[in-house]
């Protein structure tokens, strides 16, 4: 089974009749990224930088960032690499820098929130960023936004890069673009006025899933309450994608549920044609995009969107694939 999909490599996700995906990688590691490439990934719609932060004795130096942030972009070629500022915090740590015991680690100092009270860290990963504009296209994308300021006060420590590397006589893509992920309610929410800042949106499904439902992701007790096709969260995805086509920016799925192959539908129905997910969920959600009818997949989809319990969606998104396989 696995050696028949690998022949889908080099195939581009198009339904049969004629809608195409963008299927790109989630990674963090250049060895990650070799694997989603042999798996026909067009590009990286989520570069977990934090991984770089990991594992070692101190902060990595711009020059260290730059490098990693160059090998990967050269690598994808023409494609895009979205690299993700440094989201620790919530359940990822890092041993040289110890961060407060919380009581609500998800709820408390993570991501964004982190960045914007250590600028000159935040400084320094977006001066490595730049840098790597250079050799191929890349955006930029900040985690956790909740609020517009948030964005504001990030692109601000943005531009003070921008002129530094200017002033260092350094060149870096004076264009590029910079987006948001969307995994907190209140971000859906205000979508419409966050999209009016920012060139893209990416929504985070696993952070998502957690907050509207009050469900920690990491808690094996209420796992059974982890519901990704509950009605809230298809509400949630719909907003957000109805903001991004009316503002005319781009949006895209990078959580977990992009690699989810009964989600198809539901991104059809939503137009969100761009999807970026673990290398090794890439073959399997091609495959499905390949059996699927867009037209008959939106009607299903379309239905799933007037359901109550995710249960009942879940079941009809799964009757679907057994159905059209
Ligand atoms: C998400 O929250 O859906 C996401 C993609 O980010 P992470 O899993 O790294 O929190
Ligand atoms: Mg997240």
């Amino acid at each position: 089974k696995k050696e028949q999909l690998q022949v889908l490599a080099e195939v581009d996700a198009v339904t049969k009749d004629g809608t195409q995906l963008n299927l790109a990688a989630n990674i963090s590691s250049v060895k990650e990224l070799d694997m989603s490439l042999r798996s026909g990934a067009k590009g990286v719609g989520l570069f977990r930088t934090e991984f770089l932060y990991m594992d070692r004795h101190s902060f990595p130096s711009e020059e260290e960032q730059y490098e990693v942030y160059r090998r990967v972009v050269e690598k994808t070629g023409g494609n895009a690499v979205v690299i993700r500022t440094l989201d620790i915090g919530g359940d990822k740590q890092l041993d040289y820098f110890p961060l407060p015991e919380e009581d609500n680690p998800f709820l408390g100092y993570r991501a964004i929130r982190i960045s914007l009270e250590l600028k000159d860290l935040f400084r320094t990963q977006l001066t490595a960023i730049l840098r790597a504009s250079v050799h191929g296209k890349v955006k930029i994308m900040y985690p956790m936004i909740s609020s517009l300021d948030e964005i504001r006060e990030a692109n601000q420590i943005l531009n003070e890069a921008k002129a530094n590397l200017s002033k260092r006589g350094i060149s870096y893509d004076p264009n590029i673009e910079v987006g948001i992920m969307i995994e907190v309610p209140a971000a859906v929410v205000i979508a419409d006025l966050l999209a009016k800042e920012v060139d893209f949106f990416s929504i985070g499904t696993n952070d998502l899933v957690q907050y509207v439902l009050a469900v920690d992701r990491m808690n094996e007790q209420i796992a059974h309450l982890y519901q990704p096709f509950h009605p809230s969260v298809l509400r949630l995805l719909r907003m957000t994608a109805e903001a991004a086509h009316a503002a005319g920016i781009s949006v895209s799925v990078c959580g977990e549920l992009a690699g989810d192959e009964r989600a198809v539908p539901i991104w059809l129905a939503l137009g969100i044609h761009n999807l970026s997910m673990s290398p090794q969920s890439l073959l399997r959600v091609k495959h499905r995009v390949l059996n699927t009818e867009a037209a008959e997949a939106v009607t299903v989809a379309k239905s799933c969107l007037t359901m109550s319990t995710g249960k009942e969606i879940e079941a009809e998104l799964e009757k679907y694939k057994r159905n059209s396989t």
